[in-house]
């Protein structure tokens, strides 16, 4: 269930890196493989392999940050657990395209693969908006 209120919020602004649509909607992703994990389902054992190197390495450089206080591109939410983590980096995916892809290539790399452009029309359009 989403909270509309909020749901407005995230979509006043579509470069704040915060939208409970997408966020949302990347859990029901995650959950497609019956597996709310941060995992998505991927087609091959070689894309599962490199996503769960990526996303687990940048999900421990999020925790680090988020203890330290380090400045993130990343909502540190996502450091709560590797299913939040994947639900923030869909959403700075998004909404913080270039700032993502200067600070995190190897993890927008992994995004790109599983959004490609034309997917998801919708979000796809908003980020075009700000590139
Ligand atoms: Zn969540």
């Amino acid at each position: 269930m989403l909270a509309w209120d909020a749901a407005k919020r995230g979509a006043a602004d579509p470069s704040d890196g915060e939208n409970v649509v997408l966020h949302e909607f990347a859990h029901q992703l995650d959950f497609e493989n019956y597996n709310t994990d941060g995992a998505p389902a991927l087609a091959t054992r070689a894309e599962y392999k490199t996503w769960a190197r990526v996303m687990s390495s940048e999900f421990e450089a999020l925790r680090i940050a988020d203890e330290t206080g380090g400045s993130t591109v990343l909502d540190t939410y996502g450091a709560t657990n590797p299913a939040e983590f994947f639900a923030v980096a869909a959403e700075a995916f998004f909404e913080r395209p270039r700032a993502l892809r200067a600070k995190h290539p190897k993890l927008y790399a992994e995004l790109v693969r599983f959004f490609p452009p034309g997917s998801f029309p919708l979000f796809h359009r908003a980020r075009d908006n700000l590139a």
